[in-house]
């Protein structure tokens, strides 16, 4: 079992998962260069029963390109992502790599959005690279939309 320890910048909330991350997105999309104000972002998807969190957060939830919801929870002092939650995949927690501050946090083991990607960005060698959020995703999104549409 490895204990993956994060915090947001101001520390007043905190974030632990008690298994590895499922997968690892190194994501290029415009919304996530937004969100985090860099270039891409990297974050671990987590299974929910594994993930533990402490203190107050404040809620964002939009809509995906998928038509599914996405909420993030934030610290509702310092602004930091401390996680979200996908409609597509209920059984997932999105957490950000850097909340853990950890040079071992495990390489990502996909990179998508490609199409957006900056141009002197390098994806890790081996890592497979899609347009989009790939094929997977992508079906359990529709989906989740149909489910909601009902
Ligand atoms: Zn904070
Ligand atoms: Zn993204």
């Amino acid at each position: 079992m490895s204990v993956h320890a994060g915090a947001c910048q101001c520390g007043a909330t905190r974030i632990t998962a008690d298994a590895a991350p499922l997968s690892i997105s190194m994501c290029h999309c415009l919304l996530c260069q937004r969100r985090t104000g860099s270039s891409y972002s990297v974050h671990g998807y987590f299974a929910r029963t594994c993930v533990t969190v402490e203190g107050t957060t404040k809620s964002y939830a939009r809509k995906g390109d998928s038509g599914a919801f996405v909420t993030f929870d934030f610290c509702s002092d310092c602004g930091s992502t401390l996680f979200w939650e996908a409609e597509a995949s209920p059984d997932r927690i999105g957490i950000p790599a850097g909340l853990f501050a950890h040079p071992d946090f495990p390489c990502p083991t996909v990179s998508i959005f490609v199409p957006y990607k900056h141009k002197w960005v390098t994806v890790p060698e081996g890592v497979p690279q899609n347009d989009g959020h790939g094929a997977a995703f992508a079906a359990a999104a529709a989906a989740a939309v149909a489910r909601r549409s009902v």
